[in-house]
């Protein structure tokens, strides 16, 4: 599939003014002129987050017998990314620029010229000659543990969170008595010193992973890649993801790392200059990770397999995919701007899955007066404890409606002057614009059908 070719165009310009007025998506410390590459979530961006890390969670942990949930800590012994490999190796060459201070990634296509030679020019400030060779550069924060600021007191924050889990692996595999193959599943944060962040959340500094490692008998491993891959990318469409949008990439011989056996990316296309990008990775790990912190702990990490009296180290076939990363995904494929007919005003919407919207249903009496309001209130507080509801009685109904619109509401449900007389109010579909009246009574039931599948 393409890895290049995108047919979409580019809305993330009309997203993060989108995100940040109807307070999805802030840029950290915004008032102190924003921390590079950081975002913050706002209440509807944090519901649809959570939304999807829910949605995860239910399919990974709670609808199997076979995966296991943990929480563990960001920050773990630093010998841990000795073990990984990421002290050594999670680090990308750099040339710094003399002259303006400026950092770049050595392969930075803008520059031209062998970096450290008198001919290359820095992309930034434009003289000949100042950049220096390529230095290699850790993209682990480091930081401090303990009152002591000394090279013995250096502990990293987690640049993923696979590492809490392979550590723990039998400590959980002993705590529930699974057998393989199971997994161990973990949401959570990681941090990354990048240096070419950007594109809103598509690459961030500070972002969450959902993560799960999959342990298997050597020998059947392939299958289970297999099967995971099929699983994941099956997840993702039932996001709502666009098929067409939606694309496996293998890694290459030059692209695999080292101890891998077998990548593939699912990859997204964001449209515009981005297209297809990664939003999860799929990978058959083969037993590195157990054997290396085996190594490096001196403590042994080999399952028995007690049907026939044998130890073996797992192979780990690992899913890991982007949390805010997703979330663009799933705003990028939500957006689309279109005219109403019979109306002068165009409606931007975010066509969400009814599952992943923030919130469920707006809730509206037609006018403020004749015992509207009374009902649309009472109706909301009824439906609060059971959806995310938005009571809204400020406004033309047709600006309202579009308000909600905007932001992914799949329901807009109306109180009207008959609503008072026989009890039924009119749901409005977001999408097909379609207005059905329903009982009152039956509202809870008929969102429920709708939101839930
Ligand atoms: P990339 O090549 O895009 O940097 P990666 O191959 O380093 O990604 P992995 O280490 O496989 O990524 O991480 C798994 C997932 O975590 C990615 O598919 C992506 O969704 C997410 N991810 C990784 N780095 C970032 C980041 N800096 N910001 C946001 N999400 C990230």
């Amino acid at each position: 599939m393409p890895e290049s070719a995108t047919t979409h165009p580019d809305v993330l310009e009309k997203l993060v003014s989108l995100c940040k007025r109807r307070g999805f998506i802030f840029q950290s410390s915004e008032i102190y002129g924003g921390t590079g590459s950081v975002w913050d979530y706002g209440p509807l961006g944090v519901e649809l987050k959570k939304n999807l890390k829910d949605r995860w969670w239910r399919s990974m942990v709670r609808a199997r017998d076979d995966i296991e949930g943990l929480d563990a800590a960001i920050l773990m012994h630093p010998r841990v990314w000795e073990a990984s490999g990421h002290v050594s190796g999670f680090v990308d060459p750099l040339v710094d620029c003399r002259h303006c201070k400026k950092r770049f990634r050595a392969d930075d296509p803008r520059i031209k010229g062998e970096p450290g030679t008198p001919e290359a020019q820095c992309p930034s400030c434009g003289m000949k000659g100042t950049l220096s060779a390529p230095r290699l550069f850790n993209l682990m924060f480091k930081t401090f543990m303990g009152p002591v600021e000394d090279t013995a007191s250096i502990v990293y924050l987690r640049p993923e969170t696979a590492q809490g889990i392979y550590v723990n692996f039998l400590n959980v595999q002993q705590a529930t008595r699974q057998k393989v193959p199971f997994g161990i599943a973990q949401i959570g944060k990681a941090f990354r010193n990048e240096i070419t962040p950007g594109n809103f959340i598509f690459r961030t500094r500070e972002f969450e992973q959902m993560e799960m490692q999959f342990f298997v008998e050597p020998g059947t491993d392939a299958h289970w890649f297999e099967y995971w891959k099929e699983q994941r990318m099956q997840w993702h469409r039932s996001l709502g993801l666009d098929p067409a949008r939606l694309a496996f990439h293998q890694h290459t011989k030059e692209e695999l790392a080292h101890y891998a056996r077998a990548a593939f990316d699912i990859q997204f296309d964001f449209g515009g200059t981005l297209g297809f990008q990664e939003i999860e990775g799929v990978h058959n790990r083969g037993d590195y990770d157990l054997s290396r912190h085996q190594e490096f702990s001196g403590k042994k990490l080999e399952y028995f397999d007690q049907p026939n009296n044998r130890r073996y180290l797992p192979v780990v076939i690992e899913t890991s995919v982007g949390a805010d990363r997703t979330t663009l995904a799933l705003l990028v494929n939500a957006y689309r701007e279109e005219e109403v007919p019979g109306e002068a005003e165009g409606r931007t919407v975010l066509g969400f899955h009814p599952a992943l919207a923030p919130i469920k249903a707006g809730i509206f009496p037609l006018v403020k007066k004749d015992g509207m309001p009374e009902m649309a209130t009472r109706l909301a507080n009824d439906l609060r404890p059971h959806f995310p509801v938005f009571y809204d009685e400020s406004g033309a109904i047709g600006r309202r409606y579009r308000r909600q619109d905007e932001i992914g509401t799949p329901f807009g449900i109306t109180v009207d002057g008959q609503s008072v007389a026989d009890g039924t109010v009119t749901v409005r579909d977001r999408d097909t614009l379609k207005q059905e009246r329903v009982s009152a009574d039956r509202l809870r039931e008929y969102l429920r059908e709708r939101i839930e599948p």
